[in-house]
């Protein structure tokens, strides 16, 4: 699967603006940091752990013409969130959009999760979106506009088997968006993308089965598995004037996998 498609946003499209990721070190995050780059934002790389990963994704944005810094910060914790609001601020002297990206796949039946793994989850993708947009919302609503987009997930819409507390936090997430969406108004928008299966480095150990990875790909009508470029570029969408009547809605990027409203 191509990792990039041919699509180029215009350099102008967030042109003067400060975008914060998180999770921006690989994945979804790299890529959605790099389109922003492209589209002439200055960009915010926010990794947990993975230092060099992150600075090699600076030096790509910085490469785009934009200026770009990687802050360390466990966004599931508010004291490291607000951190990573006041350094972008202190960096570029205003944030206007905010990507809350960072999340985990990890879960266990019901019987047999503990209650470590359920707080993991849900502290590091719900708990994590409400501690950065708490954090950078005093920001944004300085500009004469912003956009938050949550990366919710098909499983936040129809849940997901042995992964009960990964389905809760995103459809957390998808509530949380609707919530924010009428509180945030008439400045900033608030909206979700929910993607199916993309290959990741979150998904690839069940991937190493050969057998299941061809009964996902036939369940795609498709035909292929998402790249993080097409999650990117659906983030950048929704983050742009492109979209600057949509708030609270959920964009679905499954291949047709499933047809949520
Ligand atoms: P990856 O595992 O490739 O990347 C996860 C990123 O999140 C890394 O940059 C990691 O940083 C960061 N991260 C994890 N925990 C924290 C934390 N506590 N604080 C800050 N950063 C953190 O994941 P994907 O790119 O696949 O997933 C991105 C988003 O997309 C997630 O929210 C996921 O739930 C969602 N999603 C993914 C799907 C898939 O099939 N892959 C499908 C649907 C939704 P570091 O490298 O430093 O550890």
């Amino acid at each position: 699967m191509a990792e990039r498609s041919n699509v180029a946003l215009p350099s102008n499209l967030f042109e003067g603006k400060t975008a914060i990721v998180t999770g921006a070190s690989r994945g979804v995050g790299r890529a959605t940091a790099l389109r922003l780059a492209e589209g002439g934002a200055n960009v915010v790389i926010n990794y947990l752990k993975s230092e060099e990963n992150a600075l090699e994704v600076v030096k790509l944005c910085q490469n785009k013409g934009v200026e770009a810094i990687a802050v360390q910060a466990d966004v599931s914790d508010m004291v490291e969130a607000q951190k990573l609001a006041r350094q972008a601020l202190e960096r570029f002297g205003r944030t206007d959009l905010l990507v809350c990206n960072a999340g985990i796949w990890e879960g266990a039946p019901i019987e047999d999760m503990t209650e470590e793994v359920w707080n993991n989850v849900l502290n590091t993708n719900l708990k994590s979106a409400w501690a950065m947009t708490k954090g950078c919302v005093p920001a944004i609503k300085k500009q004469a506009s912003g956009a938050i987009v949550m990366v919710s997930s098909t499983a936040g819409q129809r849940g997901e088997a042995n992964y009960s507390n990964y389905a809760a936090s995103k459809g957390g997430q998808i509530s949380f968006t609707k919530a924010l969406a009428s509180e945030l108004c008439p400045k900033i928008r608030v909206n979700a993308v929910a993607p199916g299966w993309i290959e990741t480095a979150m998904v690839r150990p069940v991937f190493e089965d050969e057998e299941y990875k061809q009964s996902v790909l036939n369940s795609i009508p498709l035909n292929r598995m998402a790249a993080t470029d097409d999650i990117a570029l659906a983030i950048c969408f929704l983050l742009s004037d492109w979209s600057r009547h949509i708030t609270g809605e959920v964009l679905n990027i499954n291949g047709g996998a499933v047809l949520c409203g």
